[in-house]
């Protein structure tokens, strides 16, 4: 068999899972068995694939008929337009949690403080804190993130973009490891309220609980978030965290009672639905 024989049976095969990007996720895990970049693939169309490379193909398309993440197979992610490595131990980076990166890009780059302090809670792959280093060249990124295996993998991705020095990872619950008063709280925190989890998707089965459980109310996280950074952050700060659009009302409110004073805003992402609070101006 070629490569376009091999590539039209995996895409048909894939269609299974019900996605309606069978064939593109063909063409992912092809590329990623045989190392090849879009150019070689589609130049290689009519090139013989070996036996091993399609057994090997083979294993992951089974993978992902029992409906494991693609980006868990290949081991990658991409955000913010850099490369992530992932694994079933992080959250898989989504695209609209890049609405968050934009956001701490212009709080920092509108404040006249070049050296930003800024804490990213709940790191998992760090995604946002690495993505924010790397725009803000001057700012200290802290990520922050309960589990160890989470802070692996965060570590070899401040690694890979470069930015070792200005992102420190450490482990605990939330805001406990902050010793200092950061400019920037930025969280996505876990906010599925726990009855709605098991009616999720497959594909979100595999992601790691604590990722994602916000407790009976989804918002069980959220309140720790704010009652410890009510104590830690800067006078001049903001703390910026993701909801989803069902919680807008609820998360406001509870931003509201712990921080009676200050500027409460619902962010919305791209596709116009509200998924963050930003709180400013404090008068702490
Ligand atoms: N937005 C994610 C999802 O829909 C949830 C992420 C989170 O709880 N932080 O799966």
């Amino acid at each position: 068999m070629n490569l376009r024989e091999i590539f039209n049976s995996a895409g048909e095969t894939l269609m299974r899972t019900g996605s309606p990007d069978a064939q593109l996720e063909a063409e992912v895990l092809i590329r990623h068995v045989l190392r090849i970049d879009r150019a070689t693939f589609f130049r290689d169309l009519e090139q013989p694939v070996t036996d091993c490379d399609r057994e090997r193909l083979d294993d992951l398309v089974n993978r992902r008929l029992n409906r494991e993440p693609l980006n868990y197979i290949t081991g990658l992610r991409e955000f913010y337009g850099l490369d992530f490595e992932v694994s079933d131990s992080v959250l898989i980076p989504r695209q609209e949690t890049e609405l968050l990166v934009d956001t701490v890009i212009s709080l920092a780059r509108s404040r006249p403080k070049c050296e930003m302090k800024i804490c990213d809670i709940g790191t998992g792959s760090g995604a946002i804190a690495v993505s924010v280093a790397v725009n803000l060249p001057s700012a200290e990124v802290m990520a922050i993130d309960i589990s160890q295996r989470a802070l692996d993998i965060a570590d070899a991705n401040r690694r890979m973009h470069g930015v070792y020095n200005r992102v420190s990872l450490r482990r605990g619950n939330l805001l406990e490891p902050v010793d200092w008063k950061p400019e920037i709280i930025v969280s996505n925190p876990p906010y599925i309220r726990r009855s709605d989890l098991s009616l999720l998707q497959p594909e979100i089965q595999y992601e790691p609980r604590v990722a994602l459980d916000g407790g009976p109310d989804g918002l069980e996280v959220i309140r720790g978030l704010l009652r410890q950074s009510s104590d830690k952050v800067s006078s001049t700060g903001a703390i910026l965290f993701e909801i989803d659009s069902s919680q807008k009302d609820s998360a406001r409110m509870l931003s509201r009672e712990y921080f009676p004073n200050s500027e409460i805003s619902i962010l919305d992402d791209l596709s116009g639905n509200s998924r963050a609070i930003l709180i400013e101006k404090f008068d702490l």
